[in-house]
């Protein structure tokens, strides 16, 4: 069977060699000849706008899935025309703006941060005055790894936020001062079945994810089971097929949802070697109509993204349990080139390797300074 993927990055390439052993062949569409996903697949080269590229691409496909969110609608169109799209174009249309994104979730029961549409430097003004400071603005649309944000922490920082970003259609929302952040990575199969896995501990640090911690360190049966019931009810809302993630704010014993990934994703890397079925393998059974596999986690796994600068390969694999995964990216500061997941059978053997893995891995820029 032959699967399209829109996108062809780490995303790509990481779906490709998963889907290999259970006999799915992947072909992707990227606009860079670079992308990793040509190392393990078959690439058009082509823009996602760019309508003889899609159709060079969805020739002789059935099935068509992706591994970024922000797919043009009208090139889903033209593909839907040729082949089945999933996850549904529904859920990319959510994830692509952060207003639908907070609507839908409000709509389904799940609690986000307090926010408010922003159009004009009227709006912010209002906006800032009902939800006060601190206060974090951002673009609605096209926003990644903490580009296009700004922390408003006083009034003299509202003019200068609407001078960076104002150009486009923007939200504000309340700072959350949330005790962590996780997220949950769920899957849903055609048949309607789904598997989520264990809670994941995120850090970030300048927008850009830094470590995962997998499972999350104390997490109640209760905490466990409330994000599993926010993932079915937005995987059911959807009625989504695939491997999605919500990034969620811990605050208490309450959890609100930050963003919806409809793709796998970055805080799921661990699942690779630290669980039975990696979240890339399940995307691809669940989109192929295959039966979903295991979440359980095998042990305990940390993953640490390799931002700007790569560390010593051979140090690395020198401590046991670390696989190291090199996308093959030209070096660029704050440019995400692989990471290392570091899985321990249990928690206290995972600190000690810790201590010897971490302070071989460099990160530009720093994730402390
Ligand atoms: P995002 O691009 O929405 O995923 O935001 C990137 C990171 O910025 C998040 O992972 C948080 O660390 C931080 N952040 C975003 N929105 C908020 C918020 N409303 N309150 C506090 N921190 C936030």
């Amino acid at each position: 069977m032959r699967v399209g993927v829109l996108g062809g990055g780490q995303l790509g390439w990481m779906l490709a060699r998963a889907a290999d052993p259970i006999g799915i062949r992947c072909r992707f569409l990227d606009p860079s000849p670079e992308a990793p996903a040509g190392r393990a697949g078959e690439l058009v080269v082509g823009a996602y706008d760019d309508p003889v590229a899609l159709d060079v691409f969805a020739d002789g496909l059935a099935l068509v899935t992706y591994e970024f969110e922000n797919v043009p609608a009208a090139s889903t169109r033209r593909l839907a025309a040729r082949a089945r799209i999933l996850p549904p174009p529904g859920a990319l249309e959510v994830s692509q703006d952060r207003v639908d994104e907070k609507r839908f979730l409000e709509s389904v029961g799940i609690p986000v941060a307090p926010w408010r549409a922003v159009a004009s430097l009227d709006d912010l003004a209002r906006a800032v005055a009902a939800l006060g400071y601190p206060a974090v603005l951002k673009t609605r649309r096209l926003g990644y790894d903490g580009k296009g944000q700004r922390v408003l922490r006083t009034p003299g920082d509202v003019e200068e936020a609407w001078a960076q970003l104002g150009s486009a259609p923007l939200i504000l929302e309340g700072f959350v001062r949330f005790d962590r952040e996780l997220s949950i990575l769920a899957a849903r199969g055609r048949d309607g079945a789904t598997a989520c896995y264990p809670l994941v501990e995120n850090l970030h640090a300048g927008g850009i994810l830094r470590r995962s911690l997998a499972p999350a360190p104390h997490v109640s049966p209760a905490l466990q089971a409330r994000a599993e019931g926010h993932a079915r009810r937005v995987l059911d809302a959807l009625e989504y097929v695939g491997v999605l993630a919500i990034e969620l704010f811990q605050v208490g014993e309450e959890l609100l949802a930050n963003e919806v990934a409809p793709r796998v994703h970055n805080s799921g890397h661990w699942t690779i070697e630290g669980a039975e079925t990696s979240q890339f393998e399940n995307h691809m059974r669940a989109v192929a109509g295959l039966p979903l596999g295991s979440t359980a986690a095998t042990g305990a796994s940390v993953m640490l993204n390799l931002i700007g600068v790569m560390p010593e390969g051979p140090a690395v694999l020198a401590v046991p349990g670390a696989h190291l995964h090199d996308y093959g990216k030209a070096p660029r500061a704050g440019r995400k080139l692989g990471h290392v997941t570091l899985r321990a059978d249990d928690a206290a053997e995972l600190g000690r390797l810790r201590a010897r893995l971490e302070p071989l891995i460099p990160a530009d820029p720093p994730i402390y300074g």
